[in-house]
């Protein structure tokens, strides 16, 4: 019998989304600015094309204007940077997305740097990431994934103060910044990663449990401690032949166990995945209202 309250992000997600809707109204009708996200895709991996899908109709529902750059797989590194720079140079640009991972061809790092900082909405440009760990220094962005993770706490009234917080997984863009987060909102924090002695011990002494690794129900009910707050990043394809597509999603933490145990838990899907979207809107709207001077 689960007793864990579950952490609806889809819904969280939407009321979000509507407050944001709420907030470029309010900008348009008094200054004219309508927020603008810029996104490359390379090449055609049908996972990235669904994601850049996915966001252009979250940018429309809640009225942010959305370019597309669609390049093809063998276009040359330089291509990407003259984008870039044309949409660092775009006032009607407020947000620019490089859609990863790009061709192996390509310097991930000369890509991502060549951002300008002031619409790094993914928070992924090295000083957005110092600031982060810095005392006293603020990110002009934080990233998404890690962004909604926190957010979700938040709203449902999870303290983070204090509390023990384990993070599972160290990756640039979900992990590392997740732990600097939690450790922002004076949580003591313990990274677990893949040579990490008795990871199960480890998790175990968590109040909270973010977990962002790509292994499908690695976290049994056995690493949680009773009580505990659990986060599910992870997004991973199972075989099932029940489903008309032949998978099934599901997260790094064996739902079934931990939700036993736990006294709230994220679903997957339906947790984690719809706040990545609303944060990425929600940092467009923050840099537009930040380059407009807009209150
Ligand atoms: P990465 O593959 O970049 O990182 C995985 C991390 O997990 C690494 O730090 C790795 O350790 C660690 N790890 C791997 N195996 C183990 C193990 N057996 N025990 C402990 N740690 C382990 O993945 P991402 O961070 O990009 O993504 C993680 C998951 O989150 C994926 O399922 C992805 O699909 C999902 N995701 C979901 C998003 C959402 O919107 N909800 C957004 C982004 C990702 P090491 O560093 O030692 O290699």
């Amino acid at each position: 019998e689960a007793s864990a309250k579950v952490i609806d992000g889809k819904s969280v997600a939407k009321e979000i989304r509507d407050e944001i809707d709420v907030e470029i109204s309010r900008m348009k009708d008094s200054i004219g600015v309508v927020p603008g996200l810029a996104v490359i895709l390379v090449g055609d991996r049908k996972d990235s094309a669904t994601y850049v899908r996915n966001k252009k109709k979250s940018c429309e529902s809640v009225g942010i204007n959305s370019y597309e750059v669609r390049l093809p797989e063998d276009s040359s590194e330089q291509e990407v940077l003259e984008h870039i720079s044309r949409f660092n140079d775009d006032p009607s640009v407020h947000g620019i997305l490089v859609q990863l991972p790009l061709p192996s061809h390509m310097n991930e790092q000369n890509v991502l740097n060549a951002v300008c900082i002031e619409k790094d909405v993914d928070g992924f440009h090295p000083l957005n990431i110092g600031r982060l760990a810095m005392r006293d220094r603020e990110p002009l962005f934080v990233p998404c994934t890690p962004k909604g993770c926190i957010e979700l706490l938040h709203r449902y009234g999870v303290d983070i103060k204090g509390q023990r917080a384990v993070v599972i997984g160290r990756s640039n863009i979900v992990g590392m910044p997740a732990a600097l987060l939690l450790q922002r909102e004076d949580a003591t924090v313990s990274i677990v990663h893949s040579r990490t002695k008795n990871p199960e011990k480890i998790t175990r002494e968590a109040d909270i449990i973010i977990s962002a690794v790509g292994q499908p129900n690695m976290v049994k009910g056995s690493w949680i401690k009773p009580g505990s707050v659990v986060i599910d990043v992870g997004i991973n394809p199972v075989e099932d032949a029940k489903s008309p597509r032949g998978y099934r999603l599901v997260g790094d933490v064996c739902y079934e166990e931990a939700s036993k145990i736990a006294s709230a838990i994220t679903p997957v899907p339906g947790g984690v995945g719809p706040m990545t979207i609303a944060m990425l809107l929600s940092n467009t709207l923050i840099s537009a209202k930040r380059i407009n001077n807009f209150k």
